[in-house]
């Protein structure tokens, strides 16, 4: 890695909701063009810069199914950074990925490059995330951190002695599938009871569910139409925030589990910071406050350690789609 000033300018970036599993579209990916310009430096290979984040769309990035995407871009792109829910590998393979099992082994570099015609990077979104947290957000000038993006499943990415963590195969991080309780409900990865099917999104709406059809959550029912089965994350959210007690008691347990994990991990890497992200996150003034408390109660030696900060990502649902798009610049530019 050599020292030296470049600079460039994010065009353009988009994030993509993970498509439920229903539909197992190609379409649950984020990507950001990045094009040598202005603004940023890099200083001994970090990025350092208030670099201005377009998170405003000028350009539609929609991956269909053919990943036919280069006609949708008014911009050309000199690299591409995408960030895909799943174990990639070094090559830019999505080798696995349990919530979009039809896409999993797609060699994904590959193809965009071959489509593109410009360098792509694929990682792993929640990795991506951390990218952009550590480097711009609330993570900036830690050395270690802990980057949790809750959304229809839970990605991690691990920051190190102020470096990412990538592991030995570049699977690091893949904290949602922690088995958090062996006799649990079944995940999409073929385990059973992993923290994903406790604390994520859909976390939230399977407890929910379940209030709903012992009839302990008569309010949520109505909001997701009178049926306990369409309860959905969002609806218990809007009922706490409606003030409904019983949907603040099943944010107090959603958040108890976040907590759990939370706790397990931090006991393992003992991180400064603790940075939540992904589809959860906009709602975190819901249950922020109760997973810092549970937080308390279960990390070890809470009296004797430092505090490990807990905070919502400053990009919010977008960190992931700009970590990915600096991964992707950081590659051409050093
Ligand atoms: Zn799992």
């Amino acid at each position: 890695m050599k020292n030296g000033s470049y600079s460039f300018e994010i065009l353009a970036s988009k994030r993509v909701d993970t498509p439920n599993r229903q539909e197992e579209l190609v379409e649950a990916t984020v990507a950001l063009i990045v094009d040598l310009k202005r603004s940023v430096k890099i200083i001994e290979g970090r990025f350092d810069s208030d670099s201005s984040i377009v998170d405003e769309l000028n350009v539609d990035i929609e991956f269909d199914k053919s990943l036919n995407i280069k006609d949708n871009l008014e911009v050309l792109p000199l690299t591409v950074g995408v960030g895909v829910p799943g174990l990639v590998a070094r090559d830019g393979s999505l080798v696995f990925a349990p919530n979009l099992r039809r896409v999993s082994g797609l060699r994904f570099k590959e193809k965009l490059e071959g489509q593109l015609d410009c360098h792509v990077v694929i990682e792993n979104d929640a990795t991506c995330a951390a990218n952009c947290e550590f480097r711009f957000g609330v993570g900036k000038g830690q050395k270690s951190m802990l980057m949790v993006t809750l959304g229809t499943g839970i990605g991690g990415g691990i920051v190190a002695n102020s470096q990412i963590f990538h592991g030995e195969s570049n699977f690091a991080g893949e904290i949602g599938h922690m088995v958090v309780n062996p006799f649990g409900p079944e995940c999409s990865c073929g385990k059973k009871g992993c923290w994903e099917r406790y604390a994520s999104g859909s976390g939230l709406g399977r407890i929910g569910r379940e209030a709903g059809l012992a009839r302990k959550a008569p309010k949520i029912v109505e909001l997701a139409g009178g049926d306990a089965e369409s309860i959905k994350g969002e609806h218990i959210i809007a009922s706490a925030q409606n003030g409904d007690t019983q949907a603040v008691e099943i944010i107090k347990e959603f958040s108890w589990w976040i907590a759990l994990g939370l706790s397990n991990l931090a006991n393992i890497l003992d991180p400064k910071l603790i940075v939540i992200g992904g589809g959860v996150v906009n709602s975190h003034g819901v249950w922020l406050d109760f997973v810092r408390e549970a937080f308390a109660d279960l990390v070890e030696g809470v009296s004797v350690r430092d505090r490990i900060n807990i905070e919502a990502a400053k990009f919010g649902i977008y960190a992931g789609a700009i970590g990915a798009g600096l991964f992707s610049a950081e590659e051409i530019l050093i």
